[in-house]
């Protein structure tokens, strides 16, 4: 039997651990690049970091385990993971992505992958039959995020697995926003999960990390392959780092959300804000499909500031909440999409998907919720002469 049912207990006590004499309540860090061995070839179970370390080893039983998935690996960042997960397709391979994906994936199917002649095409991906459309003899995967960064489109995982799996095609999801917590893209038919582990997952502005996780084990013996080739491993001591901050994933996202749901109704609600993108908001055109594949709206929202807003003045309003790259830590972060996160795609094609330059995108902290809303009314005054 095992000791425990539910996912938060997985949080704290899943993943195969490691077999210390010690009984170490944490897992100790590794800090080693290489292991001694009886006779050559002959090994205690480990032989060199870069294709397995204990650390890491438990880091990557754990997730695969909150992912439901067959099995996880842990890289030096989440580009590293979805460069890993992209080196399982050849010349000729087409892959179909989400067209407002993070910028960042964007840029190295854009600009690496098809160098080697993997071609990608960018598709609105909520809506599945434009999906379908897209899809050729060449096209080989589906890479979705949901919710997709910046303006928090949702896609319909079950639909978009189903259309995998009718065209032969491996269904990719980036599960960062969201983490396993509040959705698990592969109980509805995804083969691998992707995530920078260095948002919600680490959880504290700490450490950069990427995972991924495949549904079975022949996926497992090509990624493992492939990480071991290409060598983006994630260290021992960001491998104890990340396993710290995913004991605390449940009671963080709690309090995240719950902040995330009191500040989207205070920003629809001022006059100075003209839309806001939320997930958990039922006016959301995402919002019923968010409902049915995650546990609620998640944390992540974006909002654009009134016509002719200051948007300088509005960051330079800012106290509290930090303008910063990245997303996912104790504290309110904000970006500038157009200008930051987004800025590695062309102008043209920011403007088709609704990147406007007033857009703002906040990942809401866990300070008092009474704090983050005061810091951004002051901020959206400055910027707007608009007061709540
Ligand atoms: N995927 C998403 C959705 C992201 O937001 C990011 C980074 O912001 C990445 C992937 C890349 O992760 P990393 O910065 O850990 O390489």
């Amino acid at each position: 039997m095992s000791a425990y049912e539910h996912f938060d207990s997985a949080l704290i006590h899943g993943g195969a651990g490691i077999d210390d004499p010690t009984h170490s309540v944490n897992v100790p860090i590794y800090q080693t690049s290489t292991f001694g061995q009886h006779l050559p070839g002959d090994f205690y179970g480990y032989e060199y970091s870069r294709t397995g370390n204990p650390t890491r080893a438990a880091l990557e039983s754990l997730v695969a385990e909150l992912e439901g998935g067959e099995r996880g690996f842990a890289f030096a960042s989440g580009m590293a993971a979805l460069t890993a997960v992209l080196s399982l397709f050849k010349t000729g391979d087409k892959v179909i992505t989400s067209s407002n994906v993070y910028g960042g994936t964007f840029r190295v199917l854009d600009k690496v992958f098809s160098n080697f002649g993997i071609d990608y095409v960018m598709v609105d991906t909520s809506d599945v039959a434009a999906v379908e459309e897209a899809i050729d003899e060449r096209t080989v995967a589906l890479l979705v995020e949901t919710p997709a960064n910046p303006l928090l489109t949702i896609t319909d995982l079950r639909a978009i697995a189903q259309v995998a799996k009718k065209h032969g095609l491996l269904a990719i999801a980036d599960n960062t926003f969201m983490t396993p917590y509040l959705q698990r893209p592969l109980d509805f038919g995804f083969d691998i999960v992707v995530h920078s582990a260095t948002k919600y997952l680490g959880g504290h502005s700490d450490v950069v990390a990427g995972l991924a996780v495949v549904a079975n084990a022949e996926l497992g013996e090509r990624i493992a392959f492939l990480q071991n080739s290409t060598g983006g491993v994630l260290g021992p001591f960001d491998s104890f780092l990340l396993q710290r901050g995913i004991k605390t994933l449940g009671v963080r996202m709690d309090r995240h959300v719950r902040n995330a749901q009191a500040v989207a109704a205070f920003l629809q609600g001022h006059p100075g804000v003209r839309a806001v993108y939320y997930p958990g908001l039922e006016g959301h055109p995402g919002h019923d499909v968010n409902a049915a594949q995650a546990k609620n709206g998640g944390v992540m929202m974006s909002f654009e500031l009134a016509q002719g807003a200051d948007i300088n003045a509005f960051f330079l309003g800012l106290d509290l909440v930090v303008l910063a790259e990245s997303l996912g830590g104790v504290e309110s972060l904000v970006c500038h999409p157009a200008t930051m996160t987004h800025a590695a795609i062309p102008a043209e094609i920011r403007k088709k998907v609704g990147i406007s330059d007033e857009l703002i995108r906040l990942s809401v902290g866990i300070e008092d919720e009474r704090d983050i809303i005061a810091d951004l009314g002051r901020a959206i005054a400055a910027a707007t002469g608009k007061e709540a």
